[in-house]
């Protein structure tokens, strides 16, 4: 899964403000469950502070009892790659988003990769949806598979 591979550039630089160990691995249940406490720790700069509070913003903003392991953050960092395909990024954009806003290091050749399986998931889901007669679902899915291709 695409969200094993994304990794904290500054992790080591947290560590050494938070005074423990912490893995590099974004959407490790220990790296999310620290997320929030690290936002506070002093001695961490503002950049990596901004880049945290953008991460626990946009992928930990769920209600369930389970958070942070409920699965959320990591269906939300992929929906999140997709959305920036869609709006016409190509992979090596998307890996230096990521980088930005994030703090994420992702390798752009596995956010190709994962791109190219989502379109193959995306025509399972439309040959299905075709021989199940449910258009609305495979033109859904058509539609999807275009903005990403583009
Ligand atoms: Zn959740």
């Amino acid at each position: 899964m695409i969200a094993n591979k994304a990794r904290f550039r500054a992790a080591r630089r947290l560590e050494r403000a938070a005074g423990f160990r912490l893995p590099d691995h974004a959407f490790s249940g220990a790296f999310l469950e620290s997320v929030e406490r690290a936002i506070n720790f002093e001695g961490l700069d503002r950049r990596t502070r901004e880049q945290l509070l953008a991460f626990f913003r946009d992928f930990m903003d769920c209600r369930c009892r389970d958070a942070p392991f409920c699965g959320c953050p990591e269906r939300k960092f992929v929906l999140t790659i997709i959305e920036f395909r869609e709006m016409g990024l190509d992979h090596r954009q998307i890996s230096g988003h990521l980088l930005d806003e994030y703090g994420i290091d992702l390798y752009p050749a596995d956010i190709l990769s994962f791109l190219e399986d989502s379109v193959h998931m995306l025509e399972a889901i439309r040959d299905v949806a075709e021989l199940q007669g449910r258009e609305e679902l495979a033109e859904n899915a058509i539609e999807h598979i275009k903005k990403i291709e583009h």
